[in-house]
């Protein structure tokens, strides 16, 4: 009977096997279209401040919909598309779609935001990357101050990129640079010094027991210490509850991002958002909407 067990679920294993490279090769040919096709859109999440108790910034997340796949999250495609080569395409496109939302804002007379893109080590390690941005920037007419690129600690590590180099040329320019996920990697404190970072995103996995676990509290109010003792400025991701936006603001975080603020918005949306209200006189004044 044991044997009996054995087999199936040898076979069952199988099966799922088979089943997840049938649609891992269906997303990436989803993703090989997926621009010319318009099945890849981007939603904004907004990032609040408590200092200035407004928000100063948003990050660009990618999302696709296929009308036989459904809604597909990065989760599942960013590492397809990063073997299949794809994300240097996709990760260009939405920084494109990015700076130039941001450059809308900007010239609709907003207070001046950061906008937040993601970065795959596979687009760093491209030799013309800089030239890539640049070229963006300037056909965007975004400032390079109002742009910040994310990547995450394996990044920094990884063998493929001259990471620290092609940062630091970033860097130069004026972008922000951004570590995202933090605690999560195998980053050494050597590295977060050494590194040119400007802002910390301490990982949401951080935030998520901060009121429940004295542990997880202390982690936290470490990282932000040690953040500021570098001058880095730190945003907490996945903040969902008020208790936890309370011990961070008691810990002196800087930034919050998460569903307690904001879910990740379509661009009309945040847009309608940051719209002053036609019936509010107070807000009649175009340089105040984005105070509300
Ligand atoms: P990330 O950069 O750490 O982005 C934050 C993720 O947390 C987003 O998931 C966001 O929707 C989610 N999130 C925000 N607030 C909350 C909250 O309060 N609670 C919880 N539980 N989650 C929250 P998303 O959009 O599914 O993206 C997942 C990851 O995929 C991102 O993590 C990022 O690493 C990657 N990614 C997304 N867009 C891109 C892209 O354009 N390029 C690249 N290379 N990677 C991307
Ligand atoms: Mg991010
Ligand atoms: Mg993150
Ligand atoms: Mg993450």
């Amino acid at each position: 009977k044991s044997k009996d067990t054995g087999k199936n679920k040898y076979t069952l294993f199988d099966v799922t096997m088979e089943e997840e490279l049938n649609r891992n090769s269906l997303i990436t040919e989803v993703l090989r279209h997926a621009i010319a096709n318009e099945e890849v859109y981007v939603v904004y999440q907004p990032q609040y401040n408590i200092r200035k108790e407004k928000m100063t910034g948003f990050e660009a997340l990618m999302r696709i919909r296929n009308p036989k796949l459904g809604e597909l999250y990065p989760q599942e495609f960013i590492p397809i598309a990063e073997e299949s080569g794809m994300i240097t395409e996709l990760g260009e496109w939405i920084l494109r779609e990015a700076c130039l939302f941001n450059k809308k804002l900007i010239d609709s007379g907003f207070d001046s935001l950061t906008v937040s893109v993601n970065i795959s080590s596979v687009q760093l390690s491209k030799a013309n990357f800089i030239e890539i941005i640049q070229n963006i920037l300037e056909e965007t007419g975004l400032p390079a101050g109002n742009l910040e690129l994310e990547v995450t600690e394996s990044t920094l590590v990884s063998s493929l990129s001259n990471a620290s180099v092609q940062l630091s040329s970033l860097q130069e320019l004026g972008i922000l640079i951004s570590l995202d996920d933090f605690g999560t990697g195998y980053s050494s404190l050597n590295y977060l010094t050494n590194m040119p970072i400007d802002t910390l995103k301490m990982d949401k996995s951080f935030v998520n027991n901060i009121c429940s676990n004295e542990k997880d509290a202390r982690i936290a109010s470490g990282i932000i210490n040690l953040a500021h003792s570098m001058k880095l400025e730190v945003i907490a991701e996945g903040v969902e509850r008020i208790e936890q936006l309370e011990v961070l603001r008691k810990n002196r975080c800087d930034i919050i991002q998460g569903y307690i603020y904001s879910k990740p918005l379509l661009p009309h949306i945040l847009l309608e958002t940051l719209m002053p209200d036609p019936a509010d006189s107070e807000f009649n004044d175009p340089a105040s909407a984005s105070k509300a």
